[in-house]
Parts: structure tokens; sequence; C-alpha cells
């Protein structure tokens, strides 16, 4: 519905009661990443810790969410557990449907939950339900439960957390809709620190169309432009593993804890590999006709006479790289057994690979032992990973709960910083070079989508600190307004200023289309604002001494250019952020 203000869904989970709320600023803060970062200055709580029970759980979709292809996704913003600081995570699945087929732009959920318990909303009601026989239970069990008592199949989106989110662990997901996730940062444990293990979101309501004749014909020049396009045959056919060989080609592959930038074993799980062996069928978030989820298939045998049974599992090249080349093991099926037992627990499959990767060759080192890792780990064994997955997962000692608070933190008491792969968070699968180490270390999610700075270095051999600084603020400020929409970032090629203002008019947004660059910029600071006065000081990042040790396609990493770019870039960051008022 296109309205003037937000209307919002506060829940408080301590009293059981919801309001509708109206909040003015629509011009101004967007949606999505705008909204977010402005519900969470008016309903945060930037002094108290990430698990007190006043700090919301804030889900947020944006102006063009259910009007426009791949306007697919839905911004949750939180204090994370990770840094105890202003983060967000983006999820697609269902859920930017759902919660604009509830007539909401931003569900706010506060409180806690006097047992574990399942919140529902729909477009006229509000429902909690107890739920402390499924605290516990998987992400898949509980997973099939939840879709048997709820109703509105099809329109409606399940969000759950598993055992990872039920113990705090920093590396939670939160699940969305068995094959999409609010990954990073440690969502999940939000959830579980209000006792909320489910949310599901009904979409039982109506969304009316603009009308007159302009409408549709955008709509079918913005789906022709999506399904014409490279872009739809890319993520279509491969989706995003078709980076692994290229990548590994070009030495820029996590292996082995980042020890290597290649790996010559690497045809086993290449796009290319899975794809042949293991690609059941492709499913799309709603709303989007690319389709780039790709499921695999892992199978048991559980009689003689050649009887299995076979289980579903998504892939991607982050899961990939961090199962996979991080990890050594380059078999496509072994790597679907461990991303199978990440979802199981809950947990973000990049971290936790990752972090599983320092602790491999931690425990080689000598500087833990078998002690502390409960299993042998060893680059290439994967039952071993599974194991320790489930070790993570549930918190089996205090090194893997300690390690679930993330892989620095491990190290800080272990020993081992400077080889702990942490760029901000766990780092993502790319090892292309000093831009984009600068960018995930200082980026505002830590998300190797929060700039192209891994495409920055592909392109640029030359070494100039200020025009890559420029690169990133500028790109940061365009993907900001793409994710205040709240647009899937694969469509970025697509969504250009140009066609976002001809979509934002077409549905009665005439005046943020005019002002576009002062929104993005607004929204830009805003968000830094808020991070920082969440304790973010991006000039005390600190990137280990493993980034400098790389060598990609270019050479060695160039630790001078490193240091520069980190140090401009946070003086930049701390430049966007200062203004005459707040949000400017
Ligand atoms: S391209 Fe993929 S991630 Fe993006 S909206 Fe479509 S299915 Fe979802």
């Amino acid at each position: 519905m296109i309205r003037d203000h937000f209307r919002v869904l506060t829940v408080d989970l301590s009293t059981g009661r919801g309001k509708i709320v109206s909040i003015d600023g629509r011009d101004r803060d967007a949606g999505g990443s705008g909204l977010a970062a402005a519900l969470f200055n008016k309903y945060g709580h930037a002094e108290k810790p990430w698990d007190d029970p006043d700090q919301p759980l804030i889900f947020a979709i944006g102006p063009l969410t259910g009007y426009f292809p791949l306007m697919s996704k839905t911004v949750c913003a939180f204090k994370s557990p990770y840094h105890d600081q202003y983060a967000e995570s983006h999820g697609g699945g269902r859920s930017a449907l759902s919660l604009r087929f509830t007539d909401l732009d931003a569900l706010v959920i506060m409180g806690k939950a006097e047992r574990p318990c399942c919140l529902s909303v729909g477009s006229r009601h509000l429902g909690i339900k107890d739920l402390h026989f499924m605290w516990g239970m998987d992400v898949k069990a509980s997973g099939k439960l939840l879709r048997r008592i709820s109703s509105g199949s099809g329109h409606r989106s399940i969000l759950r957390i598993g055992p990872a989110g039920e113990t705090g662990s920093a590396m939670a997901c939160i699940n969305v809709d068995t094959y999409r996730h609010f990954g990073r940062l440690g969502g999940g444990s939000v959830m579980g620190s209000k006792n909320l293990k489910a949310i599901v979101i009904q979409g039982d309501g109506s969304c009316e169309l603009p009308e007159g004749k302009e409408y549709p014909k955008l709509f079918q020049e913005v789906y022709r432009q999506l399904t014409d396009t490279e872009m739809m045959s890319k993520y279509h056919n491969l989706g995003t593993p078709v980076n692994v060989a290229v990548l590994n080609g070009i030495k820029a592959l996590p292996c082995r804890n980042l020890q290597e930038t290649s790996d010559p074993n690497i045809d086993g799980i290449t796009g290319e590999r899975f794809a042949a062996d293991t690609l059941l069928r492709n499913t799309a978030c709603s709303g989007c006709p690319v389709g780039c989820i790709h499921i695999g298939y892992v199978r048991e045998q559980f009689m003689d006479e050649n009887q299995y049974f076979y289980r579903q599992v998504s892939y991607d090249h982050e899961p990939i790289f961090a199962t996979g080349s991080m990890l050594g093991v380059t078999n496509a099926f072994a790597v679907l057994g461990i991303i199978e037992e990440v979802e199981k627990v809950g947990l973000d499959v990049m971290s936790a690979g990752v972090a599983l990767a320092w602790a491999t060759e931690a425990l080689e080192k000598g500087i833990i032992s078998e002690k502390e890792t409960i299993v042998p780990l060893k680059f290439g064994e994967a039952e071993v990973y599974e194991e320790a997955v489930r070790n993570l997962g549930f918190g089996s000692n205090d090194f893997y709960r300690l390690l679930a608070q993330g892989t620095l933190k491990a190290a800080e008491h272990y020993g081992g910083g400077e080889f702990a792969c942490v760029l901000g968070q766990e780092m993502a699968g790319y090892a292309t070079g000093e831009v984009f180490f600068t960018s995930q270390a200082l980026g505002f999610r830590h998300s190797h989508l929060d700039t192209g700075g891994y495409s920055y270095d592909q392109k640029h051999e030359d070494k100039n600190v200020k025009e890559a600084v420029d690169f990133l603020v500028r790109d940061e400020q365009s993907r900001v307004f793409l994710t205040s929409m709240v647009s899937c970032l694969f469509a970025r090629g697509v969504y250009t200023d140009e066609l976002l203002a001809k979509c934002l008019r077409s549905v009665g947004y005439g005046t943020m289309a005019e002002d576009m660059e002062a929104v993005s910029r607004h929204i830009q600071k805003l968000r830094w604002q808020t991070r920082l006065a969440t304790g973010f000081n991006p000039q005390q990042v600190h990137i280990p001494k493993r980034f400098t040790e790389v060598t990609t396609w270019k050479g060695q990493v160039d630790e001078g250019f490193l240091t520069s770019l980190k140090n401009e870039y946070a003086k930049r960051i701390l430049e966007l952020a200062k203004d005459e008022g707040k949000g400017g």
C-alpha cells in the first residue's frame, strides 16, 4: 500500500501485546536499511547489551517490495551478539512478500517471552503460541512441525532458529523458509535471547496495484530486462557457484584457512561439478523470476539392496567456499553433507566454516589439542567436520562455546590470532586482494556485498588509495539505496538510478524519486551514525597477518597498500557519520 508514512507493528513479547504505529519519514528514510536504522534509533538502546530484553529485533521491507521483480529481500536489524554493535543482515525467501501482504512496512519485536514461543502475525491477527516442546529441536525438524501447525501455505513465511540461536552463539542465523537465511552477525541468538523460536508471517491480506497503464508497462519492461540479461543466465544456470572455478583460476579462492588461494583438486566442488552431479532443482525467493537458489541432494543408504533416502540441501558459492575449499574438502557430496549439518544447528555457514578452518590450523600447530576440538580436525576430512559443526552449534565444551563467539575471541584465549581469517567477522569467499580485505573489514555489515571491493581488485592493478576508497564510498552509497528498496543485490546491474526513479514514480513515490541522491546519502550517514553510537571505531579495526601473506594473480598482498587503504577508509567512514545534525 502506498502511503506517506510507515506502518509498523511493534510487539512486546513480555506482555504479549502489539500495536500498529504510524511513523513519519517515508521520503527521507525510504524503507529497508533506512527504515531499520530509523527504527533502531527510536526503539533501540545504544548503551544496553545486545541481549537486553528491551533491545528490538527489526524486520523492514521497502517501498517497491511486491511491486517489482527482485524487490524480494528483507532487512533484519539488531544489536549483534558478535560485536555488541548495531548490525544488519539481509534475507529473502517469502519474508518480504509476506510482510507486504500483511500490510506492514516493518515488524519490531521487543521484550522477552516467559517461555519459548512462536510469534504469528497476519493482516488482521497477532498471536503468540507456546513452543516449549520445540526448544532444542533442529531447524529441519522444527520447520516440518511449524509448517504443519501454521495455516496459509504459499503466502506465509516461516523464520526459525536452531540450537545455535538458543545457546547464544554469535554465529547463529535465522533460517527463512528453509533455503534462505538472515545469516550473519548472530540474529539467531537475538531471537533466542527473546525465547522466540519462530516467527510466522501470514501474508493473508491483499496489495492494491497502481491504476493506469504506466505501471504495468514499466513492470513488463523491468521483467524483460531482468530475464533477458546475462545476469539471469549466470544466476539461474550455475548460480553463484560459477565463481568457485573462476576465483580458483586467478588465485583468489580462500583454501585451507587461506594458506593457499587455489586448490589443484577444485574440480570436485566447482559450480559445474555441483550442477552435473548433485543438482535436483532451482527455486526462487517470492517475486523473483531469476531463481538462483540451487538445491542439491545428499543420500543415505538405509537398507541393503540399494535402498536410499535423500535430503535436499541448497548450495551457493559462499557455503561451498566455507565448507569446501576453506576446509580442504573437495567432494561435492561431502560439502553438501557438512552444509546440511550447519543448516540443522542453525549456524551461519560462512562463519562456521571459517572458524573450523582456524581451529584445524590451530590443532596442526599444537596451539590447541583434541581435548579442545573433541574430534581430530584435519583438512579434507569431511565426516570429522560434520561432527565439529554439531559441537560448534550445540556449544559442546568451553572451546566450542568460545569459538562460537567468534574466531578472534577463541584466538585471544588460545593464541593463533595471526592466522584467524577475520575481516570484521569471519571472511567471505574472496581472496582477491587489498581492496576487498579493506572493504569487508570496515564495511557496514562486514559483508562481501557491502561494496564491490572484490570486483575492484579483479579489475585494477594500480595502487591508488584515493581512487579505491572513493569507489568504496560511492558504491556503498548506491547499494544502500537498493537495500532500502529492498532489492536483491544480484539485480544491481538492471536497477540503475534512472530505472529506480521510474519505478518509484510509477507507484506513487514521486518525491523520493526526485531526491534519490540525497536520500541515499542520508541513509548512508544514518547507518554509520547508528553503528558508531553503539561502539564501532573504524580506526581500531585490525586485519590479521594471514591476509598479508596471501598471493593472488597480482602477486603477494602489499601490506603498505593495505594499511593505507584501511586508514583512509576509516577516515572517510568517520567523515560520513559526521554532520550538522543526526542523520543529515
Ligand atoms: S536472484 Fe536469488 S537470492 Fe535474489 S531474489 Fe532471486 S532467488 Fe532470491
